[in-house]
Protein backbone atom coordinates (compact mmCIF):
# COMPACT_ATOMS: atom_id res chain seq x y z
CA UNK A 1 0.00 0.00 0.00
CA UNK A 2 2.21 2.74 -0.85
CA UNK A 3 1.49 6.05 -1.64
CA UNK A 4 3.67 8.59 -3.47
CA UNK A 5 3.67 12.26 -2.51
CA UNK A 6 3.92 14.43 -4.66
CA UNK A 7 4.60 17.35 -2.64
CA UNK A 8 7.03 19.04 -4.77
CA UNK A 9 5.75 21.32 -7.29
CA UNK A 10 2.33 22.20 -5.42
CA UNK A 11 4.19 22.81 -2.36
CA UNK A 12 6.59 25.24 -3.91
CA UNK A 13 4.37 27.32 -6.15
CA UNK A 14 2.56 28.39 -2.88
CA UNK A 15 5.79 28.87 -0.87
CA UNK A 16 6.42 31.54 -3.71
CA UNK A 17 2.97 33.17 -3.17
CA UNK A 18 4.53 34.21 0.11
CA UNK A 19 1.67 33.28 2.90
CA UNK A 20 2.25 31.01 5.69
CA UNK A 21 2.10 27.64 4.15
CA UNK A 22 0.19 25.03 5.87
CA UNK A 23 2.83 22.72 6.41
CA UNK A 24 2.08 18.90 3.99
CA UNK A 25 0.91 16.09 6.55
CA UNK A 26 -0.21 12.83 5.71
CA UNK A 27 -2.74 12.05 8.63
CA UNK A 28 -0.94 14.50 11.04
CA UNK A 29 -1.74 15.68 14.52
CA UNK A 30 -0.50 18.97 13.90
CA UNK A 31 -3.76 20.85 13.32
CA UNK A 32 -3.49 24.37 14.33
CA UNK A 33 -4.22 28.10 13.95
CA UNK A 34 -1.16 30.00 13.21
CA UNK A 35 -1.35 33.51 15.42
CA UNK A 36 -2.68 36.40 13.53
CA UNK A 37 -0.02 37.79 11.21
CA UNK A 38 0.49 40.66 9.49
CA UNK A 39 2.96 39.95 6.94
CA UNK A 40 5.71 42.59 6.35
CA UNK A 41 5.10 44.62 3.64
CA UNK A 42 7.28 43.44 0.41
CA UNK A 43 9.51 47.66 0.18
CA UNK A 44 8.47 49.56 -2.74
CA UNK A 45 10.23 48.71 -5.89
CA UNK A 46 13.42 51.37 -5.13
CA UNK A 47 15.02 53.57 -8.12
CA UNK A 48 18.97 52.73 -7.44
CA UNK A 49 20.24 52.72 -11.04
CA UNK A 50 23.35 51.89 -10.92
CA UNK A 51 25.86 54.06 -13.32
CA UNK A 52 26.53 52.93 -16.27
CA UNK A 53 30.09 51.92 -15.46
CA UNK A 54 28.71 49.92 -12.45
CA UNK A 55 30.24 46.81 -13.70
CA UNK A 56 28.12 44.07 -11.27
CA UNK A 57 30.95 41.85 -11.38
CA UNK A 58 31.02 39.35 -7.89
CA UNK A 59 34.62 39.88 -6.42
CA UNK A 60 35.34 36.07 -4.44
CA UNK A 61 35.38 37.03 -0.59
CA UNK A 62 36.83 34.09 0.57
CA UNK A 63 35.05 31.39 1.24
CA UNK A 64 32.62 31.62 4.02
CA UNK A 65 34.15 29.01 6.03
CA UNK A 66 36.45 26.09 5.55
CA UNK A 67 36.91 22.77 6.99
CA UNK A 68 35.12 21.07 10.09
CA UNK A 69 34.27 18.41 11.60
CA UNK A 70 33.36 14.49 10.84
CA UNK A 71 31.96 11.72 12.56
CA UNK A 72 35.00 9.93 13.03
CA UNK A 73 36.59 12.07 16.08
CA UNK A 74 39.32 11.03 18.44
CA UNK A 75 41.72 12.24 20.74
CA UNK A 76 45.19 12.18 20.11
CA UNK A 77 47.24 9.75 22.72
CA UNK A 78 48.09 13.79 24.81
CA UNK A 79 44.02 14.16 23.89
CA UNK A 80 44.88 17.81 23.18
CA UNK A 81 44.93 17.66 19.71
CA UNK A 82 41.34 16.72 17.65
CA UNK A 83 41.39 14.96 14.11
CA UNK A 84 38.20 14.71 12.41
CA UNK A 85 37.83 13.20 9.04
CA UNK A 86 35.67 13.97 5.68
CA UNK A 87 33.86 12.88 4.28
CA UNK A 88 31.52 12.74 6.89
CA UNK A 89 29.46 9.62 7.99
CA UNK A 90 32.26 7.34 7.77
CA UNK A 91 34.85 6.83 4.87
CA UNK A 92 34.85 4.66 2.04
CA UNK A 93 37.13 3.41 -1.10
CA UNK A 94 36.99 6.19 -3.25
CA UNK A 95 36.74 8.93 -1.25
CA UNK A 96 39.41 11.86 -1.40
CA UNK A 97 39.80 12.40 2.42
CA UNK A 98 40.44 15.78 4.15
CA UNK A 99 41.60 16.20 7.92
CA UNK A 100 40.91 19.01 10.44
CA UNK A 101 43.77 18.67 13.15
CA UNK A 102 41.75 20.90 15.80
CA UNK A 103 44.31 22.55 17.84
CA UNK A 104 43.88 22.84 21.56
CA UNK A 105 42.47 26.41 23.61
CA UNK A 106 44.97 28.85 23.83
CA UNK A 107 47.25 26.75 21.33
CA UNK A 108 49.60 29.30 20.18
CA UNK A 109 49.76 28.44 16.37
CA UNK A 110 52.11 30.94 14.95
CA UNK A 111 54.72 28.99 12.47
CA UNK A 112 53.23 25.72 13.62
CA UNK A 113 52.25 23.23 10.93
CA UNK A 114 51.29 19.60 11.02
CA UNK A 115 52.64 16.54 9.01
CA UNK A 116 50.57 13.81 8.62
CA UNK A 117 51.92 10.08 6.92
CA UNK A 118 50.08 7.27 6.11
CA UNK A 119 51.02 3.49 5.83
CA UNK A 120 49.53 2.13 2.13
CA UNK A 121 51.42 0.21 3.34
CA UNK A 122 54.16 2.09 1.67
CA UNK A 123 54.58 5.46 3.58
CA UNK A 124 52.51 8.40 2.37
CA UNK A 125 53.17 11.88 3.31
CA UNK A 126 51.13 14.60 2.74
CA UNK A 127 51.83 18.22 2.44
CA UNK A 128 52.66 20.02 5.89
CA UNK A 129 49.64 21.71 6.49
CA UNK A 130 50.09 24.93 8.78
CA UNK A 131 47.46 25.89 11.77
CA UNK A 132 45.59 28.48 10.62
CA UNK A 133 42.07 30.52 11.82
CA UNK A 134 38.88 28.32 10.27
CA UNK A 135 35.11 29.61 9.69
CA UNK A 136 33.58 32.70 11.26
CA UNK A 137 34.70 30.94 14.69
CA UNK A 138 38.42 31.73 13.80
CA UNK A 139 39.21 27.66 15.64
CA UNK A 140 43.31 26.69 15.41
CA UNK A 141 43.49 24.21 13.13
CA UNK A 142 45.24 22.95 10.05
CA UNK A 143 42.94 21.62 7.33
CA UNK A 144 44.41 19.29 4.76
CA UNK A 145 41.61 18.84 2.09
CA UNK A 146 41.62 15.88 -0.28
CA UNK A 147 45.13 14.82 0.84
CA UNK A 148 44.29 11.54 0.69
CA UNK A 149 42.92 9.95 -3.02
CA UNK A 150 41.88 5.87 -1.58
CA UNK A 151 40.48 5.17 -5.21
CA UNK A 152 42.86 2.43 -5.75
CA UNK A 153 43.25 1.17 -2.28
CA UNK A 154 41.84 -1.87 -0.84
CA UNK A 155 38.95 -1.58 1.88
CA UNK A 156 40.33 -2.14 5.36
CA UNK A 157 41.90 -0.30 8.57
CA UNK A 158 44.85 2.18 7.67
CA UNK A 159 46.99 3.79 10.07
CA UNK A 160 47.76 7.60 10.34
CA UNK A 161 50.71 9.30 11.92
CA UNK A 162 50.31 12.86 13.12
CA UNK A 163 53.06 15.24 14.16
CA UNK A 164 53.51 18.58 14.86
CA UNK A 165 56.02 20.68 13.72
CA UNK A 166 57.93 22.51 15.70
CA UNK A 167 58.23 20.06 18.90
CA UNK A 168 57.71 16.80 17.57
CA UNK A 169 54.71 15.94 19.49
CA UNK A 170 53.52 12.93 17.27
CA UNK A 171 50.80 10.45 17.44
CA UNK A 172 49.01 7.43 15.49
CA UNK A 173 45.62 6.55 14.63
CA UNK A 174 43.97 3.83 12.47
CA UNK A 175 40.70 4.92 10.70
CA UNK A 176 38.77 1.80 8.49
CA UNK A 177 38.01 2.65 4.70
CA UNK A 178 34.99 0.64 3.89
CA UNK A 179 34.18 -1.11 0.70
CA UNK A 180 31.72 1.12 -1.73
CA UNK A 181 29.27 -1.56 -1.84
CA UNK A 182 28.50 -0.54 2.00
CA UNK A 183 27.71 3.02 0.53
CA UNK A 184 24.95 5.08 1.25
CA UNK A 185 21.65 3.99 -0.94
CA UNK A 186 21.81 6.88 -3.18
CA UNK A 187 24.97 7.77 -3.19
CA UNK A 188 27.06 5.52 -4.81
CA UNK A 189 25.62 6.39 -8.58
CA UNK A 190 25.40 9.96 -7.61
CA UNK A 191 26.60 12.86 -9.41
CA UNK A 192 26.95 16.79 -10.18
CA UNK A 193 24.40 18.50 -12.26
CA UNK A 194 24.00 21.45 -13.59
CA UNK A 195 21.08 23.40 -15.41
CA UNK A 196 20.37 26.98 -16.16
CA UNK A 197 17.35 29.45 -16.09
CA UNK A 198 16.57 32.64 -16.31
CA UNK A 199 17.96 33.74 -13.21
CA UNK A 200 20.49 31.24 -12.57
CA UNK A 201 22.93 28.45 -13.38
CA UNK A 202 22.01 25.69 -10.24
CA UNK A 203 24.61 22.82 -9.52
CA UNK A 204 22.43 19.96 -7.89
CA UNK A 205 23.35 16.27 -7.05
CA UNK A 206 21.39 13.39 -8.76
CA UNK A 207 19.38 10.95 -6.62
CA UNK A 208 18.30 13.90 -4.43
CA UNK A 209 15.29 16.00 -3.16
CA UNK A 210 17.06 18.37 -5.60
CA UNK A 211 17.26 16.61 -7.91
CA UNK A 212 13.52 15.62 -7.75
CA UNK A 213 12.13 18.86 -7.34
CA UNK A 214 14.25 21.12 -9.65
CA UNK A 215 11.92 21.87 -11.86
CA UNK A 216 9.63 23.94 -9.38
CA UNK A 217 12.87 24.99 -7.70
CA UNK A 218 14.25 26.58 -10.55
CA UNK A 219 11.10 28.42 -11.08
CA UNK A 220 11.16 29.72 -7.82
CA UNK A 221 14.42 30.63 -8.36
CA UNK A 222 13.52 32.86 -11.39
CA UNK A 223 10.82 34.32 -8.85
CA UNK A 224 12.51 35.36 -6.22
CA UNK A 225 15.65 36.89 -8.12
CA UNK A 226 13.19 38.86 -10.03
CA UNK A 227 11.50 40.58 -6.68
CA UNK A 228 14.80 40.44 -5.31
CA UNK A 229 16.03 42.75 -8.66
CA UNK A 230 13.45 44.79 -8.48
CA UNK A 231 13.62 45.63 -4.76
CA UNK A 232 16.65 46.60 -4.68
CA UNK A 233 16.29 48.97 -8.33
CA UNK A 234 19.08 46.54 -9.91
CA UNK A 235 19.14 44.07 -13.54
CA UNK A 236 21.01 41.31 -13.85
CA UNK A 237 24.51 41.40 -15.75
CA UNK A 238 25.05 37.93 -14.99
CA UNK A 239 23.53 34.98 -13.91
CA UNK A 240 23.67 33.70 -9.75
CA UNK A 241 25.44 30.55 -9.38
CA UNK A 242 24.02 28.46 -6.86
CA UNK A 243 24.60 24.99 -5.60
CA UNK A 244 21.48 22.84 -4.64
CA UNK A 245 23.24 21.18 -1.22
CA UNK A 246 21.68 17.62 -0.07
CA UNK A 247 22.57 18.27 3.37
CA UNK A 248 22.06 21.04 6.13
CA UNK A 249 24.98 23.42 6.79
CA UNK A 250 24.86 26.29 9.08
CA UNK A 251 21.18 27.31 8.97
CA UNK A 252 20.68 26.22 5.14
CA UNK A 253 22.19 29.69 3.50
CA UNK A 254 25.46 30.92 2.73
CA UNK A 255 26.40 33.10 0.04
CA UNK A 256 29.89 34.42 -1.06
CA UNK A 257 29.94 35.31 -4.52
CA UNK A 258 28.03 32.03 -5.13
CA UNK A 259 25.12 30.82 -3.18
CA UNK A 260 24.61 27.28 -1.15
CA UNK A 261 21.48 26.55 0.12
CA UNK A 262 20.23 23.57 1.54
CA UNK A 263 16.64 21.33 0.12
CA UNK A 264 16.07 18.11 1.35
CA UNK A 265 12.91 16.41 3.29
CA UNK A 266 14.53 16.77 6.22
CA UNK A 267 15.60 20.07 6.25
CA UNK A 268 15.73 20.70 10.54
CA UNK A 269 17.10 23.95 10.05
CA UNK A 270 14.69 26.71 7.77
CA UNK A 271 12.14 24.84 5.78
CA UNK A 272 11.06 27.75 3.64
CA UNK A 273 13.67 27.48 0.77
CA UNK A 274 12.63 30.34 -1.02
CA UNK A 275 13.00 32.35 1.99
CA UNK A 276 16.89 31.35 2.46
CA UNK A 277 17.50 31.69 -1.30
CA UNK A 278 15.68 34.97 -1.72
CA UNK A 279 18.03 36.09 1.83
CA UNK A 280 20.93 34.93 -0.28
CA UNK A 281 20.08 36.41 -3.46
CA UNK A 282 19.61 39.90 -1.66
CA UNK A 283 23.11 39.15 -0.05
CA UNK A 284 24.59 38.80 -3.95
CA UNK A 285 23.14 41.46 -5.14
CA UNK A 286 23.85 43.60 -2.52
CA UNK A 287 27.44 42.86 -2.66
CA UNK A 288 27.47 43.77 -6.58
CA UNK A 289 25.88 46.93 -5.98
CA UNK A 290 28.92 47.48 -3.30
CA UNK A 291 30.13 49.93 -0.78
CA UNK A 292 33.48 50.95 1.27
CA UNK A 293 31.81 48.81 4.57
CA UNK A 294 28.95 47.26 4.50
CA UNK A 295 28.28 47.06 8.39
CA UNK A 296 27.51 42.80 9.11
CA UNK A 297 23.94 44.13 11.12
CA UNK A 298 23.13 46.58 7.65
CA UNK A 299 23.80 43.58 5.62
CA UNK A 300 21.98 40.78 7.37
CA UNK A 301 19.23 43.63 8.07
CA UNK A 302 18.96 44.11 4.68
CA UNK A 303 18.70 40.79 3.94
CA UNK A 304 15.87 39.75 6.23
CA UNK A 305 13.93 42.94 5.42
CA UNK A 306 13.80 42.55 1.53
CA UNK A 307 13.04 38.35 3.01
CA UNK A 308 9.86 39.58 4.50
CA UNK A 309 11.59 38.04 7.50
CA UNK A 310 13.97 35.49 8.50
CA UNK A 311 13.07 32.21 8.56
CA UNK A 312 9.35 32.78 8.37
CA UNK A 313 7.10 35.69 6.80
CA UNK A 314 6.97 37.80 9.81
CA UNK A 315 6.21 41.12 11.16
CA UNK A 316 9.74 42.16 12.11
CA UNK A 317 8.83 45.17 14.41
CA UNK A 318 6.23 43.31 16.28
CA UNK A 319 8.23 40.27 17.12
CA UNK A 320 11.47 42.31 17.62
CA UNK A 321 9.33 44.39 20.48
CA UNK A 322 9.13 40.90 21.99
CA UNK A 323 12.69 41.18 22.62
CA UNK A 324 12.08 44.27 25.28
CA UNK A 325 11.06 44.67 28.90
CA UNK A 326 8.65 43.36 30.23
CA UNK A 327 8.20 40.85 27.75
CA UNK A 328 11.61 38.66 26.91
CA UNK A 329 13.69 41.03 28.03
CA UNK A 330 16.38 39.98 25.96
CA UNK A 331 17.05 43.39 23.75
CA UNK A 332 20.31 43.84 22.28
CA UNK A 333 21.84 47.25 22.61
CA UNK A 334 22.51 47.97 19.25
CA UNK A 335 26.41 48.82 19.30
CA UNK A 336 27.52 46.23 21.27
CA UNK A 337 25.59 43.74 18.16
CA UNK A 338 26.49 45.70 15.51
CA UNK A 339 30.82 45.42 16.49
CA UNK A 340 30.50 42.19 16.96
CA UNK A 341 27.37 40.75 14.89
CA UNK A 342 27.54 36.78 14.59
CA UNK A 343 28.81 36.43 18.16
CA UNK A 344 25.59 37.32 19.08
CA UNK A 345 22.57 35.14 19.90
CA UNK A 346 21.95 34.43 15.87
CA UNK A 347 18.00 34.84 15.82
CA UNK A 348 17.61 37.78 18.24
CA UNK A 349 20.89 39.72 16.13
CA UNK A 350 19.21 38.92 12.75
CA UNK A 351 15.25 39.74 14.25
CA UNK A 352 16.72 42.99 15.68
CA UNK A 353 18.82 44.08 12.86
CA UNK A 354 15.60 43.31 9.87
CA UNK A 355 13.32 45.58 12.14
CA UNK A 356 15.87 47.93 12.25
CA UNK A 357 16.38 47.71 8.58
CA UNK A 358 12.74 48.48 8.19
CA UNK A 359 12.08 51.42 10.43
CA UNK A 360 14.70 53.07 8.77
CA UNK A 361 13.51 53.00 5.25
CA UNK A 362 9.76 53.44 6.61
CA UNK A 363 11.16 56.53 8.30
CA UNK A 364 13.36 57.56 5.39
CA UNK A 365 12.67 55.75 2.44
CA UNK A 366 14.50 53.30 -0.07
CA UNK A 367 16.58 55.75 -1.59
CA UNK A 368 18.05 58.05 1.77
CA UNK A 369 18.52 54.41 3.68
CA UNK A 370 20.27 52.86 -0.03
CA UNK A 371 22.78 56.50 0.07
CA UNK A 372 23.46 55.71 3.72
CA UNK A 373 24.15 52.13 3.59
CA UNK A 374 26.31 52.30 0.78
CA UNK A 375 28.59 55.77 2.26
CA UNK A 376 29.53 54.23 5.39
CA UNK A 377 33.12 53.78 5.84
CA UNK A 378 35.73 52.24 8.37
CA UNK A 379 36.06 53.99 11.83
CA UNK A 380 39.88 53.87 12.88
CA UNK A 381 38.55 51.70 15.74
CA UNK A 382 37.47 48.99 13.09
CA UNK A 383 34.12 49.68 15.38
CA UNK A 384 31.35 48.54 12.64
CA UNK A 385 28.98 50.50 15.62
CA UNK A 386 31.05 53.92 15.20
CA UNK A 387 31.29 53.64 11.14
CA UNK A 388 27.87 53.48 11.18
CA UNK A 389 27.15 56.23 13.75
CA UNK A 390 29.46 58.89 11.54
CA UNK A 391 27.48 57.94 8.51
CA UNK A 392 24.51 58.17 10.23
CA UNK A 393 25.01 61.97 11.29
CA UNK A 394 26.04 62.66 7.95
CA UNK A 395 23.07 61.18 6.06
CA UNK A 396 20.56 61.70 8.76
CA UNK A 397 21.58 64.17 11.17
CA UNK A 398 21.57 61.70 14.33
CA UNK A 399 23.85 59.37 16.30
CA UNK A 400 23.49 55.74 16.36
CA UNK A 401 22.63 56.28 20.19
CA UNK A 402 19.31 58.85 18.98
CA UNK A 403 18.60 56.35 16.28
CA UNK A 404 18.11 53.97 18.95
CA UNK A 405 16.40 55.39 21.24
CA UNK A 406 13.91 56.30 18.44
CA UNK A 407 13.58 52.89 17.23
CA UNK A 408 13.23 51.92 20.35
CA UNK A 409 10.32 54.03 20.94
CA UNK A 410 9.03 52.61 17.24
CA UNK A 411 9.14 48.70 19.37
CA UNK A 412 7.52 49.93 22.05
CA UNK A 413 4.70 51.12 20.14
CA UNK A 414 4.10 48.01 18.59
CA UNK A 415 0.60 46.63 20.22
CA UNK A 416 1.06 43.11 19.88
CA UNK A 417 3.84 42.89 21.57
CA UNK A 418 2.44 40.15 23.82
CA UNK A 419 1.25 38.09 21.07
CA UNK A 420 4.52 37.54 19.71
CA UNK A 421 6.19 36.67 23.54
CA UNK A 422 5.97 32.91 22.71
CA UNK A 423 6.90 32.89 19.04
CA UNK A 424 9.63 34.43 19.45
CA UNK A 425 11.44 32.97 22.68
CA UNK A 426 10.66 29.68 21.06
CA UNK A 427 12.29 30.44 18.13
CA UNK A 428 15.31 31.31 19.93
CA UNK A 429 15.11 28.04 21.76
CA UNK A 430 14.58 26.27 18.57
CA UNK A 431 17.52 27.32 16.95
CA UNK A 432 19.99 27.11 20.15
CA UNK A 433 18.78 23.62 20.22
CA UNK A 434 19.28 23.08 16.66
CA UNK A 435 22.87 24.19 16.97
CA UNK A 436 23.23 22.27 19.94
CA UNK A 437 22.18 19.38 18.10
CA UNK A 438 24.97 20.22 15.46
CA UNK A 439 27.85 20.58 17.75
CA UNK A 440 27.00 17.55 19.25
CA UNK A 441 25.84 14.81 16.88
CA UNK A 442 26.97 16.84 13.03
CA UNK A 443 29.48 19.17 13.59
CA UNK A 444 30.53 19.79 10.31
CA UNK A 445 27.03 21.73 9.95
CA UNK A 446 27.83 23.77 12.97
CA UNK A 447 27.69 27.17 10.96
CA UNK A 448 30.56 28.66 12.62
CA UNK A 449 32.70 25.89 11.45
CA UNK A 450 30.58 24.56 8.46
CA UNK A 451 32.43 22.15 6.38
CA UNK A 452 31.65 24.12 3.23
CA UNK A 453 34.12 23.70 0.76
CA UNK A 454 35.20 25.03 -3.09
CA UNK A 455 32.20 23.73 -5.15
CA UNK A 456 33.66 24.68 -8.38
CA UNK A 457 36.45 22.41 -7.46
CA UNK A 458 34.61 19.72 -6.28
CA UNK A 459 32.61 19.74 -9.47
CA UNK A 460 35.65 19.74 -11.62
CA UNK A 461 37.04 16.62 -9.74
CA UNK A 462 33.79 14.79 -9.44
CA UNK A 463 33.83 15.21 -5.83
CA UNK A 464 30.71 14.78 -4.22
CA UNK A 465 30.44 13.18 -0.36
CA UNK A 466 31.79 16.05 0.95
CA UNK A 467 28.01 17.44 0.85
CA UNK A 468 26.07 14.10 -0.16
CA UNK A 469 27.45 12.06 3.02
CA UNK A 470 26.79 13.19 6.67
CA UNK A 471 26.08 11.85 9.81
CA UNK A 472 22.67 9.80 9.06
CA UNK A 473 22.49 7.31 12.45
CA UNK A 474 19.11 6.17 14.06
CA UNK A 475 20.00 9.28 16.70
CA UNK A 476 20.33 11.65 13.79
CA UNK A 477 17.02 10.91 12.31
CA UNK A 478 15.14 11.17 15.42
CA UNK A 479 16.80 14.08 16.16
CA UNK A 480 16.45 16.03 12.66
CA UNK A 481 12.63 14.71 12.84
CA UNK A 482 12.05 16.49 16.17
CA UNK A 483 13.62 19.40 15.16
CA UNK A 484 11.48 19.30 12.12
CA UNK A 485 8.54 18.53 14.22
CA UNK A 486 9.08 21.52 16.24
CA UNK A 487 9.95 23.94 13.18
CA UNK A 488 6.14 22.59 11.94
CA UNK A 489 4.66 23.32 15.65
CA UNK A 490 5.66 26.98 15.49
CA UNK A 491 4.85 27.88 12.45
CA UNK A 492 1.29 26.45 13.21
CA UNK A 493 1.38 28.57 17.03
CA UNK A 494 1.32 25.31 19.01
CA UNK A 495 3.67 26.42 21.29
CA UNK A 496 3.21 24.07 24.28
CA UNK A 497 3.83 21.41 21.90
CA UNK A 498 6.49 22.64 20.33
CA UNK A 499 8.21 23.44 23.36
CA UNK A 500 7.54 19.46 24.86
CA UNK A 501 9.87 18.01 21.47
CA UNK A 502 12.33 20.54 22.22
CA UNK A 503 12.80 19.78 25.65
CA UNK A 504 12.58 16.17 24.55
CA UNK A 505 15.79 16.99 21.99
CA UNK A 506 17.66 18.93 25.12
CA UNK A 507 17.01 16.21 27.06
CA UNK A 508 18.55 13.91 24.92
CA UNK A 509 21.03 16.24 24.09
CA UNK A 510 21.98 16.42 28.26
CA UNK A 511 21.94 12.22 28.19
CA UNK A 512 24.49 11.92 25.40
CA UNK A 513 26.81 14.78 27.28
CA UNK A 514 26.58 12.84 30.58
CA UNK A 515 27.79 9.46 28.51
CA UNK A 516 24.25 7.54 28.41
CA UNK A 517 24.49 4.50 25.89
CA UNK A 518 21.03 5.67 24.42
CA UNK A 519 20.16 8.94 24.69
CA UNK A 520 17.14 8.79 23.17
CA UNK A 521 15.36 6.47 25.99
CA UNK A 522 16.26 9.38 28.12
CA UNK A 523 12.63 10.88 27.09
CA UNK A 524 9.75 8.73 25.83
CA UNK A 525 8.85 11.19 23.12
CA UNK A 526 12.23 10.98 21.41
CA UNK A 527 12.08 7.02 22.64
CA UNK A 528 8.78 7.24 19.98
CA UNK A 529 10.84 8.84 17.21
CA UNK A 530 13.66 5.97 17.99
CA UNK A 531 11.40 3.24 17.34
CA UNK A 532 9.72 4.87 14.35
CA UNK A 533 12.75 4.87 12.93
CA UNK A 534 14.50 1.97 13.74
CA UNK A 535 11.08 0.03 12.60
CA UNK A 536 11.42 1.40 9.08
CA UNK A 537 15.17 1.03 9.00
CA UNK A 538 14.63 -2.25 9.08
CA UNK A 539 12.38 -2.11 6.15
CA UNK A 540 14.87 -0.83 4.30
CA UNK A 541 14.28 2.89 5.05
CA UNK A 542 15.02 5.76 5.95
CA UNK A 543 13.11 8.34 7.73
CA UNK A 544 12.28 11.76 6.90
CA UNK A 545 9.56 12.92 8.86
CA UNK A 546 7.32 11.90 11.29
CA UNK A 547 4.19 12.38 12.15
CA UNK A 548 2.98 11.28 16.21
CA UNK A 549 -0.39 10.57 17.05
CA UNK A 550 -0.26 9.33 20.31
CA UNK A 551 0.29 4.92 19.50
CA UNK A 552 0.04 6.07 15.83
CA UNK A 553 2.24 7.63 13.63
CA UNK A 554 2.56 8.18 9.87
CA UNK A 555 6.27 8.78 8.53
CA UNK A 556 7.87 10.13 5.48
CA UNK A 557 10.07 7.82 4.36
CA UNK A 558 12.51 7.18 1.37
CA UNK A 559 14.66 3.83 0.31
CA UNK A 560 17.16 3.95 -2.25
CA UNK A 561 16.12 7.21 -4.42
CA UNK A 562 14.72 10.25 -3.65
CA UNK A 563 11.00 9.19 -4.01
CA UNK A 564 9.17 10.07 -0.50
CA UNK A 565 7.13 6.88 0.35
CA UNK A 566 4.71 7.36 3.73
CA UNK A 567 4.41 4.89 6.01
CA UNK A 568 2.29 4.08 9.16
CA UNK A 569 3.36 2.73 12.84
CA UNK A 570 1.52 1.45 15.22
CA UNK A 571 2.98 1.39 19.22
CA UNK A 572 2.31 -2.34 20.37
CA UNK A 573 3.51 -3.78 23.73
CA UNK A 574 6.62 -4.70 21.91
CA UNK A 575 7.05 -1.40 20.03
CA UNK A 576 6.81 0.23 17.11
CA UNK A 577 5.57 -1.69 14.37
CA UNK A 578 5.06 -1.30 10.91
CA UNK A 579 1.34 -1.60 9.44
CA UNK A 580 1.48 -0.81 6.34
CA UNK A 581 4.19 -0.59 2.96
ZN1 LIG B 1 22.63 36.45 5.62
Amino acid sequence: MRRILWISLTLLLLIACRTLLPVPEPTATLTAVPPTVTLTPIPPSPTLTPSPSTTLTVTSPPPTSTPSVTDTVTRTPADVFTVRYHPDGGLYVGDQVSLEVIAPARFDQKDTSVIVEVEIPERLTFPAAKFTSFGIQGRQQATLIWVWDTRNLEAGDYTLTFTIQPGGTTWSETVRLQSTDQLPAGEANAQWATVTSECCVAHYFTNTAGERDITGLLEQADEEARIAAQQMGITFSEPITFTILPRVLGHGGFASDEIHVSYLDRNYAADSWYMVLHHEMVHILDHRLGGDLRPSILVEGLAVYLSGGHYKPEPLLSRASALLEPYLDRYLPLATLADDFYAAQHEIGYLQAGALVQYMIERWGWEAFSAFYRDIHPHASNSQALAIDAALQIHFGLTFSELEEDFLLALQGQPDSMLWMEDVRLTVMHFDTLRRYQQAFDPSAYFRTAWLMDSKAMRERGIVADYLRHPNAPINQALESMLVTSSQLLKKGQYAQAEQILSAVNIALDASQTGEENPLAADPLAEDYQGIILAAQAAGYRTQQIFLNGNQATAWCTAESAELVSLNFSKERTGWVLVNE
